[in-house]
């Protein structure tokens, strides 16, 4: 067959393919133009699914008429100047819009009508796109004053049933739409969103002020829910030109899929391999393997150090300096993390009542149990450091003995005497000196008594902690193995005859321009020819380890993420375990300073309000919670 230019026709329903995939990305365009008209107030409406109908409308700056047939044109847009010689800068993107794409796609595969009334104008216009064909522009009522525009979609894919075919369920296509809505409403908090679907109002957002900070913190709690906020801490950190902002959700609110991650570049709504990595390796040793934390990250850099051209929808991105940005969401999420220290989640506390609820109010007086639960019972976020004190830690013995984690078996027994009543343990004066604050006043305040031998309860102002010791002590002794490690370098071992393994020779270079951090990770290598390398020593808590299949691990990642992940990664996983096996068994009986020194230990380390699988390690009812749990509110 001789070579043939294909029609415009065909053109556009090829990148329709691309673009408007279903329902939910035409509906994602569409909004994308509204914003980038300016619009602060956007509305939605759906019809099954979206598949029969949808339409936004929004207060932007509208189109003016001569300029709609262009707007329906492929490869017509007004985001990107043309210089003198026909160059186009692709690298400084501001819009959302920049393919001239969306509505010649939707036009070509649906019935398309525009209507509009620009800024400075009178009188409104329509252009009606069919299947691909255009109509001249005719004038057409416009309710309102200002300017605007509505644009509307019928019979999607109606041109192209194939299309049509692959579509999910209605209902499928509506939470799509519902969700695509809700990613840009969680990017843009300065916009009112609504969203009617088959006539109900299923979203409303009103437009906040304060768009970066308060205004943000409200639009996530109406998007992901009231219990967000208060659960998650501010993230806010700055490196060479890169902001960081949004917030973490606390380990112990997590889920069991990555849907919850919100990430924004540029006001952008994106899914990144580098970004959902990023975030991983800050929750790495804090979430079970299968959790997910809940996040909504706004990464902002200037439009230069960014390719949003990378994909049709515009979803995916590619950082110029990855690393560099994969590096400030590691650090700044870890260390937000790691300064809210014990924090638990609300949820957690939330859940229990509710489950001793559940068995109390069995059988009748339902009208007692308050709807919705009690917020924020941490209140303002974490609690400021206070020195512990010195009788109470020479006490704490306990937590050393599983330092000596290269041979876990030498633990030395302390001496404990049994008490399951520490009764005023911290109110108790002796030894301890007049200006030691009150233990009442410390955040997981004064132990009281030991309960099955697992559960320690303590006593704060205005609550009860209950702890539970096995989970709190291997998080304390986790995070003590770690800080040695990053101190002291991880032991290592020679191998008696040095291991060669072959690889790829640019997994090669990969690995050994990293030879030094690798060795501090206590991995030593050299190069050995151009596809080989030479394993001289390797991390003795690793003991025998298969090397060849290490060192592909730890090439992969340094290709894919920039950092030799994989290596840190083990090592934290055998001190998880090691701790594990280390630490107080549930089933010790634990004196009174003995409890009340793991008491100030958790609250002086970080992460210690979870242990190494997300579970927490304690949990606090607030007296006024307790009183409901008895009627008395
Ligand atoms: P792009 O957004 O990439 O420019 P589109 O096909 O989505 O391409 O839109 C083409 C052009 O139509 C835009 O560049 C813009 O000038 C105009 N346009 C589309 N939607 C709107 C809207 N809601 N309000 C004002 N102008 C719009
Ligand atoms: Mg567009």
């Amino acid at each position: 067959m001789p070579i043939r230019r294909l029609p415009p026709e065909a053109v556009n329903r090829i990148a329709a393919g691309e673009v408007i995939e279903r329902p939910a990305a035409a509906v994602k365009e569409l909004v994308e133009n509204a914003l980038d008209a300016g619009a602060r107030r956007i509305r939605v409406a759906i019809e099954r699914g979206g598949i029969a109908s949808l339409s936004i409308e929004d207060d932007g700056g509208g189109i003016p008429v001569e300029e709609l047939p262009l707007a329906v044109e492929r490869h017509a847009t007004s985001k990107l100047v043309a210089a003198d010689d026909g160059a186009v800068d692709l690298l400084n993107i501001f819009t959302m819009g920049f393919r001239g794409e969306a509505l010649p796609s939707i036009g070509a595969v649906a019935r398309l009508t525009i209507t509009s009334r620009a800024r400075g104008r009178d009188e409104a216009w329509r252009i009606d796109v069919e299947g691909g064909v255009i109509t001249e522009p005719r004038p057409a009522p416009f309710g309102g004053v200002g300017s605007g525009t509505v644009v509307q979609v019928r019979d999607l894919f109606f041109a192209t049933p194939a299309r049509l075919k692959f579509l999910k369920s209605e209902r499928a296509e509506a939470m799509a739409i519902t969700d695509a809505i809700k990613r840009l409403a969680m990017a843009r908090a300065d916009v009112a969103f609504i969203l009617e679907t088959d006539g109900r109002t299923v979203l409303r957002y009103p437009a906040e002020d304060d768009p970066e900070n308060e205004g943000r913190r409200r639009r996530l709690a109406a998007v992901l829910g009231a219990e967000f906020a208060p659960n998650a801490v501010p993230i806010d950190a700055t490196r060479n030109g890169v902001r960081l902002t949004g917030f973490a959700g606390l380990p112990t609110m997590s889920r069991g899929s990555g849907e919850h991650h919100h990430l924004f570049v540029n006001g952008r709504p994106v899914r990144d391999k580098l970004v959902v990595g990023a975030v991983r390796a800050a929750y790495q040793d804090l979430l079970a393997r299968d959790r997910r934390p809940v996040v909504a990250l706004y990464v902002d850099l200037s439009p230069e150090e960014v390719d949003v051209n990378v994909h049709p929808a515009k979803t995916e991105v590619r950082f110029r300096d990855a690393s560099a940005v994969r590096g400030l969401i590691v650090g700044a999420v870890s260390h937000a993390l790691a300064a809210a220290g014990h924090r638990a989640s609300t949820t957690v506390a939330a859940q229990a009542l509710d489950a001793v609820r559940a068995g109390a109010w069995a059988g009748g007086a339902g009208n007692a149990a308050p709807g919705g639960g009690f917020g924020g019972g941490f209140g303002g976020g974490g609690f400021a450091p206070q020195r512990p004190t010195q009788a109470a830690l020479s006490a704490w013995t306990l937590a050393e003995t599983a330092l000596a984690f290269a041979e876990p078996s030498s633990r030395v027994e302390p001496v404990a005497e049994p008490s399951p009543f520490a009764n005023g343990a911290g109110a108790d004066p002796q030894g301890v000196g007049a200006q030691i604050v009150d233990p009442l006043d410390y955040p997981l305040g004064a132990a009281r008594a030991q309960l099955h031998e697992t559960y320690i309860v303590a006593q704060t102002r205005d609550g009860i902690v209950i702890v539970d010791q096995h989970a709190a002590h291997e998080r304390l002794v986790y995070e003590r193995m770690k800080r040695h490690l990053e101190a002291g370098g991880a032991p290592r071992q020679a191998l008696l005859i040095p291991d060669v393994v072959d690889l790829d020779p640019h997994d090669c270079e990969r690995l050994a321009a990293r030879a030094a951090e690798l060795a501090e990770l206590g991995l030593v290598i050299e190069p050995f020819g151009a596809g080989a390398i030479l394993v001289r020593e390797t991390p003795a808590l690793l003991g025998e380890i298969d090397t060849r299949g290490l060192l592909q691990d730890l090439a992969d990642d340094i290709a894919e993420l920039g950092e030799a992940h994989a290596l840190k990664e083990r090592l934290e996983e055998v001190c998880a375990s090691m701790a594990c096996r280390g630490s107080v068994r549930a089933g010790r009986r634990l004196t009174a300073p003995e409890m009340n020194a793991l008491l100030r230990e958790m609250e002086r380390t970080p992460f210690s309000g979870q242990c190494n699988h997300g579970r927490p390690t304690y949990v606090e009812l607030k007296l006024a919670d307790i009183e409901r749990l008895f009627g008395r509110r």
